[in-house]
């Protein structure tokens, strides 16, 4: 078994509906699983909090979509990834907590947000022959 990874990115695909992103997804990897000549049993993808990808209904419409193709039966794991956020005061990054919006090192209040993650490919895993 080996792991490739890929830069695929799915930056603008925030307010696609999760069939439209599980069709793309399909494509890329189809496209990598062609390019490797290997059969993909795993894929894992990251996205931001603000994308708000329902892990179900992703899954979902990618199996139905991977049916008779090489990506049958493809396991998709769905990571989300937490808001930033950059202090003012002591110059850090930490995890944006809606319920704790201060910053993990010194509590102060006067921060930015980042930017939200976007909807990545991070890796395709492959069946080994
Ligand atoms: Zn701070």
């Amino acid at each position: 078994m080996y792991k490739c990874p890929t830069d695929a990115n799915y930056r603008g695909y925030a307010d696609m509906h999760e069939a439209m992103v599980a069709q793309s997804l399909l494509a890329t990897i189809s496209t990598e699983a062609k390019k490797y000549d290997a059969k993909p049993i795993a894929a894992t993808i990251s996205c931001g909090t603000l994308y708000a990808i329902n892990d179900e209904a992703l899954s979902f419409a990618f199996e139905v979509l991977a049916k008779g193709t090489t990506c049958e039966n493809l396991k998709l794991e769905i990571q989300h990834k937490p808001l930033q956020g950059r202090c003012r005061k002591c110059n850090r990054t930490f995890e944006f907590e809606i319920t704790d919006p201060t910053c993990t090192n010194c509590r102060s209040d006067d921060f930015e947000l980042l930017p939200d993650a976007p909807l990545m490919l991070d890796e395709i895993e492959f069946e080994s022959e």
